[in-house]
């Protein structure tokens, strides 16, 4: 339905294609281009997802060539789970998309949504016992996340998808989990040791992208979704899952959102992580 295609790919043998989409990202300062096919088709909001992963993994190849290229370690590799027992934030678009992975009938699906249901009722147990968090006006956004962070970071539990130190869904693990890439060691994805300096900026947020494209859309506030919670979010909000829009539209909404952060953040590289809200 939407097609991520590299310059040069595009033909015209896509019957159900009603409109391509090109446009240009500076990456890094490399500046690069990007066309979508789009058919035309309704889409419900989780049907971006995986376009949104392919680009945010494509932005992450640019930054890691970038980095090796720099002299840079990066010690991010498969056996390595140092960042998988912090928060993990999901756009509405991918929490609904998890749903149906995790709704898959096999042995593997059914193992993990279990340990999805199990984490969420720690989670909302702990929660109602401990967990305050300073709403007032004055307390903005990123502290209140930070505060979320911290006591999520105290309850030591891993990732559901995560067994024997393994993402058993690496290829629809979050983008939040394709966006986070340190330099130097593993071990600054401790909370404890952390050095936002060794946290690579990622060039633009897709996750934040989701978000914003999410409540122009629905004309709501910026959400996201803590990832073990993502089963009892989905059927408090099964209608919102089920809505439609044009594919070219919602499209359209996430490139203009895209480009416009890419203006913004390619004139002030100075914030280290991507700005969330919950
Ligand atoms: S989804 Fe996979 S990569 Fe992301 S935190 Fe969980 S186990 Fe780690």
């Amino acid at each position: 339905m939407m097609i991520l295609k590299e310059p040069g790919e595009i033909n015209n043998n896509h019957g159900d294609v009603a409109k391509t989409i090109s446009f240009e990202l500076d990456i890094i300062g490399r500046p690069t281009r990007f066309s979508i096919c789009v058919a035309q088709k309704q889409a419900r909001l989780s049907d971006i997802t995986p376009l949104a992963r392919m680009l945010s993994t494509k932005l992450a190849i640019i930054v890691l060539d970038k980095l090796h290229s720099n002299g840079e370690f990066v010690p991010c590799r498969k056996g390595c789970s140092a960042c998988c027992n912090y928060l993990i934030p999901l756009s509405v678009p991918e929490t609904f998309r998890l749903r149906e992975v995790l709704a898959m009938p096999t042995e593997q699906g059914r193992a993990v949504s279990q340990s999805f249901l199990d984490t969420a009722k720690i989670i909302l147990n702990e929660k109602s016992k401990k967990f305050e968090i300073n709403e007032s006006a004055e307390t903005s956004c990123q502290i209140q996340i930070n505060q979320l962070s911290k006591w999520y970071a105290s309850l030591k539990l891993a990732c559901p998808f995560l067994s024997n130190n393994l993402c058993t869904s690496y290829e629809h693990r979050p983008i939040a989990c394709r966006e986070h890439i340190v330099t130097d060691s593993a071990l600054l994805c401790d909370d404890e040791r952390s050095d936002e300096s060794q946290i690579v900026q990622i060039p633009i947020s897709i996750l934040h992208c989701l978000g914003q494209m999410t409540a122009e859309l629905e004309q709501s506030d910026i959400e996201a979704v803590m990832l073990p919670l993502a089963l009892p979010w989905v059927q408090e909000n099964l209608e919102r899952g089920e809505r439609t829009w044009s594919a070219v539209t919602m499209v359209e909404c996430f490139v203009e959102i895209l480009q416009a952060l890419n203006i913004e953040q390619s004139k002030a590289r100075t914030t280290k992580i991507p700005q969330l809200c919950s």
